[in-house]
């Protein structure tokens, strides 16, 4: 009975692996999603930035905008000055409206210039999220396949391991079926050098007898498991 239980008992501990791996699956895969989430913040971020370079340069072209009409009117008015004076002082206020201009004129340029490096930080970006995006798409179905695979083993043991509990007394299997439920590691230990497989704890000399024979049923005096030698 020993053996067939050690049998069954193999196949209880690939199972429970199994389903330990395949519950965790969901969360390998959230994690691995997640992995997006860095480069698409990275990529918004300098979108975001365009934007506002962009609401900048608009800005800046209605200031400009703005002086030259200013300049228009001046010039006008400065047809219609009488004195030489103020046709002069005119003049000069023409010149500062200008030199504002010229001032405005360099920060488009600045504008520009930060454009074209945030335009060729965002390709970068955008090829950085395309080729993190198909390393998950490939991560995703390795766990897909790994899954399956491990689907199928799972129902390859489900079925050996019911013919296997089939083949056991109840008088033996009831016992293996309690200890398992309540342990979850294993059921039955081998005694080795006079020590619980399962507990480690030094076993009385008559369990390691009783263990030896095989043919009833000994339990750890400390920790419950089934014993054989
Ligand atoms: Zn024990």
């Amino acid at each position: 009975m020993i053996d067939k239980l050690l049998e069954l008992q193999e196949r209880d501990i690939r199972i429970a692996q199994i389903e330990r791996e395949l519950a965790d699956i969901p969360r390998h895969k959230d994690e691995i999603s997640a992995r997006l989430g860095d480069s698409r913040n990275a990529l918004a971020e300098t979108r975001e930035k365009i934007k506002s370079e962009q609401a900048h340069l608009k800005g800046l072209d209605l200031e400009i905008e703005t002086r030259r009409e200013k300049i228009k009117k001046l010039l006008i008015e400065q047809g219609s000055l009488k004195t030489n004076k103020e046709y002069q002082a005119m003049t000069l206020q023409i010149r500062s409206v200008e030199q504002e201009i010229a001032r405005l004129e360099d920060q488009v340029l600045l504008a520009w210039e930060s454009m074209e490096a945030l335009a060729s930080e965002t390709k970068g970006r955008e090829n950085a999220l395309r080729t993190e995006e198909d390393r998950v798409q490939r991560d995703i179905r390795a766990l897909d396949e790994r899954a399956a695979a491990l689907q199928k083993e799972l129902e390859r043991l489900r079925t050996e391991r019911t013919a296997l509990a089939a083949a056991i007394d109840t008088a033996w299997l009831s016992p293996y079926e309690q200890i398992m439920a309540k342990k979850r590691d294993r059921a039955v230990v081998r005694v080795e050098d006079g020590v619980c497989g399962g507990c480690h704890m030094t076993l009385p000399p008559y369990l390691k007898h009783e263990a030896r024979k095989r043919n009833e049923i000994v339990l750890c005096t400390f920790c419950g498991r089934m014993l054989y030698a």
